[in-house]
């Protein structure tokens, strides 16, 4: 029989991917055979997961370069859209049987929504007479494999990032390639069943998740496989420096750029990646969220800068971003080993009872980025118009949403997920859940970032801040950090900027009691 590949929208590169390749195995050990490659587009599922008009933007322009690759190996490449969600294991079938299929593969989703869809999937597939397998894929290392000594699952990153340093140098094979899929043969075009999935329209956009900004979102992060090759590349072998805020991912002005420093990108990771108003990191997150490129070809790629040898911890650029792109395993990690995240609960339970604040309009300001903090005002409209946020600064404003102001870290959760082109539903819950304590942190909730001296630190010279906040722009010095304080009244009032929504050591105050007296106002 045929062989079906069921692409998700966190697989979408035909260049390694362990379900495509073994797929196409299949498809070689048998005579008359053809892959096919199966895309279901489900509105219901983007609703019920928050996902942004972006990041289904991105998915369908993904869709049609994935198209002509596909083409080219004269493979079908059915795409189609579904609805009610539950009942798409049953039309997956339901077009294995027509086509002929007697093997379906993906790979797999850890979120309980999509496992359960893949558990359904397998049981029904056998009144199918299909067999269905889906294989391990998104993490470099699979989730389960990092254990502690008594088989369990480690909840403090830097224990289980040695012991995933330790399953890899075990089994090196787990960051190798995975084979592109071998074209089929001429005689799929004239299949009678088959032929018609040859050249699908794919749809401009997805109703009710129209992106406004299509060709702002197409300039600064094209999509498809090439381009997240490109990101990564520009990133390893492009020099750093330079405020480049605006540019492509991909590195279009890379000549403007090597003029200002002699290091790479990659190399400068170390002190880079907090200064906000550099180049510093790769913003790879959307393409390797939606799976146009590989963890594991990030690793590759940095292993060869070293020589061969896969450096990770904090000795080195690459050890370090190595480490971050670990950190995507380790959320990874957890979200399969404790789904009740994926329910929208805490990860610390005892922290589910702490009393939140919910108040529209401070939320508001927050989102529109005027709180009169500005590193956390110039982050949220980076994120607002980028559909992407700094690191640094996705800490600052979580933590500011979740310990100044108190609201819920799921009210936060969900804006990034509604407007980032990058949602990802575990590194996005990590991040959120460690930010507001609730979550993996193994420092107590005593963390509470001062927004001021963060500002001080992660943009010394106010670039980053001057470059998103155009009202600021005249700010001069270290004024740039709290202009209510260390501008004269006269002076801030000339500014169209709003006074700080809440005062640090009051919020600070208030935070610590709320933690400590679980429970209590
Ligand atoms: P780089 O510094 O170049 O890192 C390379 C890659 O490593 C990233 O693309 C990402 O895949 C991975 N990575 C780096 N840091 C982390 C981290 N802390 N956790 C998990 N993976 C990491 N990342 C997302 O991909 N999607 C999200 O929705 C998301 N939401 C976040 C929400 C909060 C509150 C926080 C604090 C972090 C969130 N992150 C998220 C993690 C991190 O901020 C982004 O991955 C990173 O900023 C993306 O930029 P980059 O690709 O230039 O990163």
């Amino acid at each position: 029989g045929n062989v079906v590949f069921w692409m998700r929208m966190r697989d979408m590169r035909i260049e390694d991917s362990r379900g495509l390749e073994r797929a196409s195995q299949l498809v070689q050990e048998r005579k008359g055979s053809h892959l096919i490659v199966l895309y279901i587009i489900s509105p219901q599922d983007y609703l019920a997961h928050d996902r942004s008009p972006r990041r289904i933007d991105f998915m369908l322009r993904s869709l049609e370069q994935i198209q002509s690759q596909l083409d080219e190996l004269n493979i079908p490449f059915a795409v189609l859209t579904h609805e009610p969600r539950t009942a798409i294991p049953k039309k997956a079938l339901e077009l294995c049987k027509e086509w002929g299929v007697s093997n379906l593969i993906g790979n797999i989703e850890y979120e309980v929504d999509e496992l359960w869809r893949d558990v359904q999937v397998v049981e029904q597939a056998k009144s199918y007479d299909v067999h269905a397998e889906f294989l391990d894929d998104t993490y470099v290392v699979p989730p389960g494999r990092v254990l502690t000594k008594d088989g369990r699952p480690y909840s403090v990153f830097s224990p289980w990032n040695r012991n995933w340093v330790d399953v890899l140098s075990k089994t090196p094979q787990l960051i190798e390639s995975s084979e592109e899929p071998k074209a089929n043969d001429k005689s799929v075009r004239s299949d009678s069943k088959l032929k018609g999935l040859f050249g699908t329209k794919i749809p401009e956009s997805v109703k009710g998740f129209e992106c406004k900004d299509r060709s702002y979102m197409e300039k600064l992060w094209p999509a498809g496989s090439k381009a997240a090759q490109k990101v990564l590349d520009n990133f390893v072998r492009g020099k750093g420096g330079l405020p480049i805020l605006d540019a492509p991912a991909t590195g279009e002005d890379l000549d403007k750029v090597q003029a200002a420093s002699k290091e790479s990108r990659l190399g400068r990771y170390g002190t880079g990646r907090n200064l906000m108003s550099e180049n510093g990191a790769s913003r790879l997150s959307p393409y390797l969220s939606a799976g146009l490129i590989s963890a594991r070809q990030c690793l590759r790629t940095t292993r060869d800068v070293t020589k061969g040898k896969l450096q990770v911890g904090r000795d080195s650029g690459p050890a370090m971003w190595n480490t971050e792109v670990s950190f995507r395993d380790f959320y990874g990690h957890v979200l399969a080993a404790w789904p009740r995240v994926c329910m929208g609960r805490a990860y610390v339970t005892r922290y589910e009872d702490v009393v939140w604040e919910y108040d529209n309009e401070t939320l508001d300001k927050w989102q529109q980025g005027k709180t009169g903090y500005p590193i956390v005002d110039a982050s949220m409209r980076q994120g607002a118009k980028q559909g992407y946020m700094h690191n640094r600064g996705r800490m600052v404003v979580a933590m500011f949403l979740t310990k100044h102001l108190m609201h819920d870290w799921r009210e936060g959760e969900r804006w990034f997920m509604r407007n980032f082109i990058d949602g990802d539903f575990a590194s996005n819950n990590g991040g959120w859940q460690w930010s507001a304590s609730t979550g993996t942190d193994p420092q107590p909730y005593f963390r509470i970032f001062n927004p001021i001296s963060q500002s001080e630190k992660c943009d010394p010279q106010g670039e980053y801040i001057r470059h998103w906040l155009p009202e600021l722009r005249g700010v001069k010095g270290n004024a740039i950090h709290h202009p209510f304080e260390r501008l004269s009244k006269e002076e801030f009032k000339k500014l169209d900027y709003p006074e700080p929504i809440v005062e640090h050591k009051f919020a600070r105050e208030r935070a610590l009691r709320r933690f400590k007296n679980v429970g209590e106002k």
